[in-house]
């Protein structure tokens, strides 16, 4: 055997990135396998024909959407006419190996999920974030990849990573100097509950305008050189006007920064994100809204309430407890929510918690609703007064619960109780 004796076999590996849009892809084969390759492959843009007599369930949502090509039989080597690539995800050795055979004769590049030693091309494992694709081979052993990737994956996650805060992962251009806004929901309190999107554009901002409901912990991560806008609103304290948050951020994003408007839970359950994106738009600013994860559903739910149950509630309805009933400035028919037999979820009750209690119950509203009341919920301050909508007013005031508190009125309250 000379030196230069060619190993089909043997030799490294090498690595490329796939430009698929618009290409042919063969994925031959409708079971598990071809079921976690397909997203992947619709995601970079190609133009999938998938072979298979049956698909599962999730596949055959593929199809009948028009996502990709299915032809409902066997493989035939014309089915790789055009093909730039093909995934083998049959279990039959036999029908595996045929596929092969056609696409070498066609060099074609071929993954197979049955003989990873027979493939001519190794689907590496996966961690995206934005625009960086980090794909890792573990040199034939997929486990190997597979924890490679996990430990990449939880260091680009951390939040303290280096890697984050290198303007590398940034998006677009580094030298790209036209300033944008995101206004962006923080989630109800634990810093986990962020999404990721929102926890990526975090780490990529110039500028941060943080409510005081945003989770602290958040901001405690940024880059030091990140300029950091309180923008406090405390229910009834000292604010900052509006429109002063408006022109900070028309202001930081025109000198060529990327803002980050960070808000408590979702930036359009009343969070006025409406009007912060208007006042973006009217003044020429890219502005976009990431969601986040609102308190009026996840703060019920860490404390055992799940705003719907089979057979108990069908219906949600979530209401600002701001404006006094009574009050002209009110737009909230308190009479029509006590007709309602759901769940009522009241943000920013609490002060106007004795007249909305007792109007609902003036309007018919059983007196004996059960009411849960949830303060600073996914916290380690979170603390849950269960009561009734006839008690509820007297109790908060007897356990001392303080903003921010969420009420929640309904049978769901107690539903999970075992
Ligand atoms: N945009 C936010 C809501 C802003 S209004 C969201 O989607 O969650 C502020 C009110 O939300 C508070 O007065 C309180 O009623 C509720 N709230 C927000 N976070 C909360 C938390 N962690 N625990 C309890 N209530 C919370």
């Amino acid at each position: 055997m000379s030196e230069r004796t060619i190993r089909p076999s043997g030799g490294n590996p090498y690595p490329l990135g796939l430009r698929l849009a618009g290409r042919r892809v063969v994925v031959v084969g409708g079971g598990a396998v071809a079921t976690r390759r397909v997203p992947a492959l619709l995601d970079a843009g190609a133009d999938v024909l998938l072979v298979a007599p049956e698909l599962t369930p999730a596949l055959r949502a593929h199809a009948d959407a028009g996502r990709l090509h299915w032809e409902p039989r066997r493989f035939v080597p014309a089915d790789l006419d055009g093909a730039w690539l093909v995934q083998v995800a049959v279990d039959d050795p036999a029908a595996a190996a045929a596929v092969s055979a056609a696409a070498a004769e066609r060099r074609i590049f071929c993954v197979r999920a049955d003989d990873r030693a027979a493939a001519t091309a190794w689907t590496p494992a996966v961690t995206r974030h934005g625009p960086v694709t980090v794909a890792v081979l573990g040199g034939g052993d997929p486990r190997r990849a597979m924890t490679v990737r996990d430990a990449v994956r939880d260091l680009l996650g951390a939040r303290q990573g280096p890697l984050l805060t290198s303007p590398v992962l940034e998006e677009g251009p580094p030298v790209d100097t036209a300033g944008r806004v995101a206004l962006v929901g923080a989630g109800p309190g634990d810093p986990e509950l962020i999404t990721v999107k929102g926890w990526r554009l975090l780490t990529e901002a110039d500028v941060v305008v943080a409510d005081r409901l945003v989770p602290g912990l958040l901001l405690d991560e940024l880059r030091s050189d990140v300029e950091l806008v309180d923008a406090s609103k405390i229910p009834y304290g000292p604010s900052r006007a509006q429109e002063e948050i408006n022109r900070i951020l028309v202001d930081r994003a025109r000198a060529g920064k990327f803002v980050v408007r960070l808000k408590g839970g979702d930036p359009y359950v009343f969070g006025r994100g409406g009007e912060e994106l208007l006042a973006c738009a009217e003044a020429g600013v890219p502005v976009t809204v990431v969601p986040g994860v609102t308190s009026a559903v996840a703060v019920p739910a860490v404390a055992g309430v799940p705003v719907t149950h089979r057979a108990v509630a069908h219906e949600f309805t979530v209401v600002s407890g701001h404006v006094a009933p009574d009050s002209p400035a009110s737009l909230v028919r308190w009479e029509a929510l006590a007709g309602l037999r759901g769940t009522l979820v009241v943000l920013m009750g609490l002060k106007n918690l004795p007249a909305i209690s007792a109007t609902l119950v003036a309007h018919g509203r059983p007196a004996d609703t059960p009411v849960a009341v949830v303060q600073e919920g996914t916290t380690s301050g979170q603390r849950t007064l269960r009561s009734t909508l006839g008690a509820v007013a007297a109790d908060v005031v007897e356990a001392g619960i303080h903003p921010p508190a969420i009420v929640v009125i309904g049978d769901v309250v107690g539903a999970l109780d075992v």
